[in-house]
């Protein structure tokens, strides 16, 4: 496709994104941008969107919320590539990385003790210096540590110079070397440290690009020290396009956070949002393509582009996101609509009928929630409660006039919104009232409720004989 974009580095290289969450019970909808963001890149390149889970921290991993992340992609439409990867699974070959580069001399054995190092901060911090770690292993001889003492392995970052980025989003960026210290790459115990794991994992996948939130971007500094070691040592070490997106904050511009509402995707889809919705509102969220509001998913593989990011934080808008909502209500398929509904309703409910009144349910309704509740009375059985304003609304007159309506009603040869209408205006017009008076009650006694879709339309959803046996149960006798 666009081959030649600005932010597509080496042509000669097929593109490959990852997205890289970590299970955390939830998929935040921050991250799930990112993937959505790192799955368009790939799509509009035709290249590869891969997905790594990294649940190394085992007490969080548990498997279902694993599945939580893999549900809520799958309901945003992103279908990565190829199997995931599991960085739990890989700590054999992050332990091998880091032998390599001793081997190579471009790591070494650190023995100093978790005392050292803390007596080590303090006197940094009294100092009023930076704290990292001061290279106190670099250039010892290991034959001095204790026999059998225990070591980490760190890397030998360079100590003159500066680490420059040309960051997709971000632009230039750079860091002085000396703020980079000789990071551990494997514990005492041999296991490998977050840094060391997300490198090894990206290399391994072939990443050219690594699109990311911008609280990594201090992290790529010190991954980029690791490939540049292990070029020379192994193939395959290049270095990828940086993009790291700001963070979404909520409305009030605070960095999002619980109490601007609902965080994890799997909340929306609960709140009746649709997955459409979700995806072109999470696309919106910092990227556009002039004043188009909506995308389809085939738009916004063609259009996304991300050096159009901009490099600002972008709010989350609850208010938005519903008015989206109703929109891609009122487009979505109402057999679909009424699957979704009936899911809400439950064994009650009938996808057929449902499917039948969603023209006129889907209207309104703002979320799927709301609509699902605008369709309840379609299911309701005789006898059945009125809510509080219904009741209220049937008086005595009230039922006077409903046992008219059920005697006209009953002589209707002709069940049609057209047949109904002109059937209810000669009466209401032989009362002196608008219509709109005479359909209260009726409303109220058809459904229970003061509100539903159009009179005549629920008159026809219901049918004739389940809205006669409604009028009845209500009319004064
Ligand atoms: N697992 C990290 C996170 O969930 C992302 C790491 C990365 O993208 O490099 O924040």
């Amino acid at each position: 496709m666009a081959s030649s974009d600005s932010n597509h580095a080496d042509a000669q290289r097929p593109v490959v994104t990852r997205f890289a969450p970590s299970p955390t019970g939830f998929l935040h909808i921050g991250n799930a941008r990112t993937g959505l963001f790192s799955w368009l890149y790939a799509r509009h390149f035709g290249g590869k969107a891969l997905l790594r889970i990294e649940d190394t921290d085992k007490a969080r991993s548990t498997q279902e919320a694993i599945d939580v992340i893999l549900e809520g992609l799958a309901w945003l439409g992103l279908d990565f590539d190829g199997e995931t990867v599991y960085q739990s699974e890989r700590a054999g070959r992050h332990a091998e990385v880091a032998q390599k580069l001793l081997d190579a001399g471009k790591a070494y054995k650190c023995f100093a003790t978790p005392e050292e190092l803390t007596e080590m901060r303090e006197a940094q911090r009294a100092a009023k210096q930076p704290m990292r770690y001061d290279g106190r292993w670099r250039d010892r001889d290991p034959a001095e540590a204790p026999a059998g003492a225990p070591f980490t392995i760190r890397i030998k970052t360079p100590e003159v110079g500066e680490t420059v980025i040309e960051d997709a989003v971000q632009g230039r960026v750079k860091v002085d070397n000396r703020e980079i210290d000789d990071f551990i790459l494997l514990r005492a115990d041999g296991s490998p440290t977050y840094m060391l794991a997300v490198v090894v994992d990206d290399m391994d996948m072939g990443c050219t690009h690594i699109i990311r939130g911008d609280d990594h971007l201090n992290n790529a500094f010190r991954q980029l020290q690791v490939i540049r070691a292990m070029q020379g040592i192994e193939d395959g070490w290049e270095e990828p396009v940086y993009a790291h997106i700001p963070l979404i904050h909520g409305n009030d511009g605070a960095k999002l956070s619980k109490r601007h509402g609902a965080l994890g995707v799997r909340d929306y889809r609960d709140m009746g949002i649709l997955p459409e919705t979700m995806f072109n509102y999470l696309l919106r969220l910092g990227w556009g393509h002039g004043d188009q509001e909506e995308f389809s998913m085939e738009e916004a593989i063609a259009l996304f582009d991300i050096t159009a990011v901009g490099k600002g934080p972008s709010r989350f808008d609850m208010k938005k996101l519903l008015s989206m909502n109703g929109n891609y209500i009122r487009a979505a398929d109402d057999a679909r609509l009424a699957a979704i509904a009936a899911e809400i309703l439950g064994e009650k409910a009938d996808v057929a009928l449902l499917t039948q009144a969603m023209p006129v349910l889907k209207t309104r309704a703002r979320d799927m929630n709301e609509l699902a509740d605008g369709a309840a009375f379609l299911f309701k059985t005789l006898p059945f409660a009125m809510d509080e304003q219904a009741a209220a609304l049937l008086d005595d007159e009230a039922r006077i006039r409903l046992s008219a309506i059920l005697a006209r009603l009953q002589g209707e040869t002709y069940w049609t919104i057209e047949a109904l209408e002109a059937n209810l205006k000669v009466y209401a017009e032989e009362l002196g009232l608008g219509l709109g008076k005479l359909a209260q009650p009726l409303r109220a006694a058809l459904t229970g409720q003061t509100t539903s879709p159009g009179i005549f339309d629920v008159l026809v959803l219901l049918g004739r004989e389940e809205s006669l046996a409604r009028i009845a149960a209500q009319a004064a006798a």
